[in-house]
């Protein structure tokens, strides 16, 4: 088992939405640079995550997971760092308050820069050029130049992920996720909104409780500080590959790319080089199952990538889609706890749910993500199975991407700020809004 595949032997297994590089020799180099970098994560901190992961897989725990569809170079900035943290505090706060579940925060951030795409072209005006695949592969800016592949770029998400990741972890280590600060991470524009309010008030008692806390002496370390991991999709062969390293300590393989990785709906062909990769690190990881999944197609991934069915090591994020979850997640969830197959199941509320609006802009209606949670907890519920979690595309800013929400963004609004280089995400108030929803749903489970 702790033999990893050669980078050769996987790229010779047909893999699908890898960048196509003109000189191999720039590509080799960066594969060997990146290999001689230091880790970014210790394989202990994945094996806390996989550990908290087995509570949610249990029924224990619920998994927040949040970050941008794509992050960008030109976004490791303090501010959109500082940003995105604070939505993800201010969510799982809600979470654990109102629901009274342990939530576990996994930031999809630090590493999060390669994008599958439908289409290997985009036409604009007349000119046809390779399609925008996340920093990692090209630059977003329409031009032949900018759309070239440059392996370079690989080099260029490690630096931008290794920034991000030391911000965030002085974020939460270093006093600024001290729940004592409940009532600032309610700042500038949200705390206007009506969400923000109803936030005000619920760390108003949080302030009270810890108050009370201490003057009865307890002061626990939970108080000062959060864990918090990172998690990005596992897309690029040669990042992944080159970032996979034996931990000293136990011999075994660990991607140190990430605490956690998933593979892709575009991606999860049992015979794949992403799932064979996959089956060899150690790291908690995750699938996308998409509505054509077959509970035989989940539960043969399963049988690959969590042989020894370990609680914790593999979670299924589904995204049906509103219309579809009700009909086709009963089937699959019951077969595949049928199989005894131990899983967390997690809901991807956002990818069965974008459409273009007439403007042009990819965007998903806040109706619909809430309705697909919702159609998710009544699913497990029915069947008796614990809803794991959500994933979500959201953002710390006030942009304009997603329609609806207690704002009730229009689609004449998306041109207003419409900031993603790929999919529409949630602003932070229509974020703090489906955390209070969340909650309620979490506490009638
Ligand atoms: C994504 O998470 O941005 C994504 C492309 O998802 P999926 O693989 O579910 O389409
Ligand atoms: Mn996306």
């Amino acid at each position: 088992m702790s033999h990893v595949p050669s980078l050769e032997s996987l790229h010779a297994l047909g893999a699908r939405q890898q960048p196509a590089y003109h000189d191999p020799a720039a590509r080799d180099a960066a594969v060997s640079r990146l290999r001689t970098m230091p880790p970014l994560v210790f394989a202990g901190e994945c094996d806390d995550l996989k550990a908290k992961l087995a509570d949610v897989a249990r029924g224990k725990a619920f998994l927040l997971q949040g970050g941008d569809c794509a992050e960008t170079f030109a976004g490791v900035t303090a501010d959109n760092v500082r940003n995105k943290l604070r939505v993800l505090l201010q969510m799982a706060v809600v979470l654990t308050y109102a629901a009274s579940v342990p939530v576990v925060k996994v930031g999809r951030l630090a590493g999060q820069y390669a994008k599958p795409r439908s289409s290997d072209l985009e036409t604009r005006d007349g000119v046809t050029l390779p399609a925008y695949r996340g920093d990692a592969v090209n630059g977003y800016e329409f031009t032949a130049e900018s759309r070239q592949h440059d392996p370079s770029r690989l080099v260029e998400v490690y630096h931008s992920s290794a920034a991000t990741l030391n911000l965030a972890r002085a974020f939460v280590t270093g006093g600024y996720a001290d729940l004592r600060q409940v009532h600032t991470w309610n700042t500038d524009f949200v705390k206007e909104s009506s969400v923000g309010q109803r936030y005000e008030r619920m760390a108003g008692e949080i302030e009270r409780a810890l108050t009370f806390m201490q003057a009865i002496g307890a002061d626990p370390d939970e108080f000062h500080r959060v864990d918090f991991h990172t998690c990005h999709e596992g897309l690029v062969l040669d990042y992944e590959h080159a970032m996979t390293r034996i931990d000293s300590r136990t011999e075994l393989p660990y991607d140190v790319s990430a605490h956690f990785v998933w593979i892709g709906e575009r991606t999860r062909q049992l015979d794949g080089p992403h799932v064979e990769l996959f089956r060899h690190i150690r790291n908690p990881i995750g699938v996308k199952l998409g509505p054509t999944t077959t509970p035989d197609d989940a539960i043969a991934l399963a049988g690959r990538l969590n042989p020894d069915n370990e609680a914790g090591r593999l979670t299924f994020v589904t995204r049906f889609g509103s219309e579809r979850i009700r009909d086709g997640l009963p089937d699959l969830v019951e077969k595949v706890t049928a199989a005894g197959v131990d899983v967390a199941w997690v809901c991807d509320p956002m990818h069965g749910n974008t459409f273009e609006a007439s403007s042009g802009y990819k965007t998903r209606r806040f109706d619909d993500v809430i309705a697909e949670v919702q159609g998710f907890f009544d699913v497990h519920r029915s069947i008796g199975t614990w809803p794991g979690g959500i994933h979500v595309e959201l953002t710390g800013d006030d942009v304009t991407e997603c329609i609806g929400g207690g704002e009730e963004l229009l689609e004449v609004d998306l041109a207003h700020r419409y900031e993603s280089v790929c999919d529409p995400r949630l602003n932070r108030v229509q974020s703090l809004e489906l955390a209070f929803l969340v909650a309620e749903m979490l506490r009638t489970v």
